[in-house]
């Protein structure tokens, strides 16, 4: 089905994916592209409106990313925000230099509300500003209808044109009603519906998947994670026993992850799901091959392998399927350098990673063009419980990236009790919705304790919470002292061979949210 669609045109700006994801959440389909795309693309697309993002360089030098300026002849609206905006202005004749006061943090906006974009919006509020350049001088046929105090053009617009200038960064939610100005843009200035649902989501996908998959075997990798399981469960709504799902114990999974995710897959779940479940007791491999290993890197790679190795010895078994399902979503693909500007950030091991000796016709990643808060929310529309559904990311190489040193059975089992108390008690205290991300690790070190009148020489956990937006950055939650007290008390009692909590307070950079 053909959506309303508003296309992001990236222009090298760290916000690409908040643009794209506030325009859904106004329940309009929105996709990035590098702003370098060939504009015949981007027509037949045939878009309801443009936005274009920011971006590091400046508009007046040579060798800065520009767009033929026919496309602002196109009758199609346009948003410039930030370098976007400069950019139009550059364009169309008018004025942009290094700003005399670079805004940088929360600023004053003082707006003018006859403007179809700042319809219902505060005449005096609060906007997310980060430049150095400004614009001097709006191009003729523009009018001003935003300025701060340093600013004199923080937002101009050719109405009749459909073109929209913003300084400022109405994606971030510092921006107090940023929201607010996209909804007006996607809804006002480019008459949009709103036709991008997540219930109309699942039914037309599920019809869909039937009519390309017809009669045919889908093999899909399932680990517990989000995606996955709700690729699952999309896929046994869709095509119930011609599904087989896949699932490795390879002993590094989170307390009680494996019950959690047979009982939800496996037979005689209670969700109905009438799919082929394997459950691949793999941990001794895993084991005997991280024996002895140290190295970070090293122990990524043999958890990756192994885990390659166990997947194409399961698809042998079966024998020819005629699809392999993953749990891609929008993200990977705009990271692995698809979409937008971005260059590689990682490949991801859902794009292009997975056995190429396992016998399969053709993808199906029905979860594609989607952001991990929709791909949630589709996994609620299919009756996922929430614990899953809201689950925390996890990463491929599971505990063995939070045990630093070597991996062996008897660490895993330190990390996943401790791991357990830990979330448990953030829960208890209501602060599971506020932390992004929160784990314990084992540290690879010993030290001296007491415990009952008797010298103790054990390992040091270390516990980890952060908030984020995007996992890019990343700051250290700052956990109440008493939760903290609670938490080491209750480890040091309850998980054998622990003397010491720490608690992580490094945010990202410098640190990492994994260990390792
Ligand atoms: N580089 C431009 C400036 O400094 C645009 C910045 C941005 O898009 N955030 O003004």
């Amino acid at each position: 089905m053909q959506h309303e669609t508003v296309i992001v045109l990236d222009f090298g700006g760290q916000y690409n994916q908040l643009i794209a994801r506030r325009v859904r959440e106004n329940n309009v389909y929105c996709e990035i592209y590098s702003y370098k795309t060939d504009l015949s693309v981007i027509k037949a697309k045939n878009p309801k409106g443009i936005i274009f993002t920011g971006g590091p360089n400046s508009v007046y030098l040579e060798d800065s990313p520009t767009i033929d300026p026919e496309i602002f002849n196109w009758g199609i609206p346009v948003l410039g925000i930030c370098y976007g905006s400069q950019l139009m202005m550059h364009l169309l004749g008018g004025h942009v230099c290094r700003a005399p006061e670079r805004e940088y943090g929360k600023t004053e906006v003082f707006v003018d509300n006859s403007s179809k974009m700042f319809e219902d919006v505060q005449p005096s509020t609060i906007c997310w500003m980060s430049h150095n350049d400004y614009i001097e001088q709006a191009a003729p046929g523009f009018k001003i209808t935003a300025h701060t105090v340093n600013c004199p053009v923080a937002a101009a617009e050719n109405a009749e044109k459909g073109l929209y200038a913003v300084q400022f960064h109405p994606e971030v939610l510092h921006t107090a009603e940023g929201k607010k100005m996209l909804r007006n843009f996607v809804y006002n200035v480019c008459g949009c519906s709103g036709d991008w649902k997540m219930d109309s989501f699942v039914e037309n996908n599920v019809k869909a998947l039937r009519e390309r998959i017809g009669d045919g075997k889908v093999l899909c990798a399932l680990s517990g994670g989000v995606d996955s399981s709700v690729l699952a469960a999309m896929l046994a709504k869709a095509i119930g026993k011609q599904l087989t799902c896949v699932f490795v114990d390879h002993g590094l999974l989170r307390k009680n992850e494996k019950e959690e995710v047979c009982s939800v897959f496996g037979p005689g779940n209670a969700n109905g799901f009438d799919i082929n479940f394997i459950c691949v007791d793999a941990r001794d491999r895993y084991f005997s091959k991280l024996a002895g290993v140290t190295e970070p890197e090293r122990k990524r790679k043999i958890i990756g392998e192994e885990f390659i190795r166990v997947f194409e010895e399961q698809a042998k078994l079966i024998g020819k399927v005629d699809f392999l399902a993953q749990g891609t979503i929008y993200p990977d693909v705009v990271e692995s350098g698809l979409g937008g500007e971005s260059t590689v950030i990682k490949s991801h091991h859902n794009v292009g990673g997975l056995p190429d000796t396992v016998d399969f016709k053709e993808l199906v990643e029905p979860l594609r063009n989607l952001f991990k808060d929709e791909v949630r929310q589709v996994g609620r529309e299919l009756g996922l419980p929430e614990y899953l559904v809201s689950r925390q990311p996890f990463p491929g190489p599971g505990l063995g990236i939070r045990i630093i040193g070597e991996v062996t059975p008897e660490k895993v089992a330190i990390v996943q009790d401790a791991d357990a108390i830990w979330r448990e008690e953030i829960a208890k205290a209501g602060l599971d919705k506020e932390i992004n991300q929160y784990y314990a690790a084992l540290t690879n070190m010993r030290s001296v304790g007491v415990m009952g009148d008797e010298r103790t020489y054990d390992y040091a956990v270390a516990l980890r919470a952060v908030t984020t937006t995007d996992f890019m950055t990343a700051e250290s939650y700052n956990v109440p002292w008493d939760v903290l007290g609670t938490v080491t008390s209750r480890i040091v009692n309850e998980v054998k061979h622990v003397n010491r909590v720490f608690y992580d307070c490094t945010g990202k950079p410098p640190a990492t949210i994994e260990l390792e």
